[in-house]
């Protein structure tokens, strides 16, 4: 079973089991699985609890575009500041928004949506709804360094027993 995530706010109802144990299957049944150290550092899974008209609950997983994909499908970035993939939370997010019959009511994503853009998008259009992760990069780094003495791969490896 994996670890229970972290949840934001910290007081908020406990993360439906079925979340984190998607995301995991996810990872397990893709060819070739995305279970090695360097996938778990590549692909972020954030898998979504909701509720439709009917009280019928689902899940929505959804994984983040890799830069290799997207050089593959389109070829390089024209500048290095291009090359950056497109983050699990945001083409969930996308998801959802064209689904307004559907509510959602938990967000599990691995590592804590970034600062820059997927939180301010989810505080935006997804408010009141708790977020549970694995990671968050700035806990594990340590005053006056900049890499973290704990990476993504390390935390995911050990909760989801790897
Ligand atoms: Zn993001």
């Amino acid at each position: 079973m994996p670890k229970i995530p972290i949840s934001k706010p910290i007081d908020s109802s406990r993360c439906d089991p079925r979340l984190p144990l998607e995301a995991l299957a996810y990872r397990k049944k893709q060819n070739p699985p995305l279970v090695t150290y360097d996938y778990l550092r590549a692909f972020n899974i954030t898998v979504w609890l909701y509720r439709d008209r009917q009280g019928v609950q689902g899940v929505h997983v959804t994984a983040n575009i890799t830069i290799e994909e997207l050089i593959r499908k389109f070829g390089p970035a024209e500048t290095p500041d291009a090359e950056v993939g497109i983050h699990s939370e945001g083409i969930a997010g996308e998801w959802f928004l064209k689904k307004p019959h559907l509510t959602v009511l938990q967000i599990f994503t691995e590592r804590i949506p970034c600062p820059n853009m997927c939180a301010p998008m989810l505080t935006r259009y997804f408010p009141e709804v708790p977020w549970y992760y694995y990671y968050d990069r700035r806990s594990w780094i340590n005053k006056g360094s900049i890499t973290p003495i704990k990476s993504a791969a390390d935390i995911l490896k050990s909760a989801y027993e790897l």
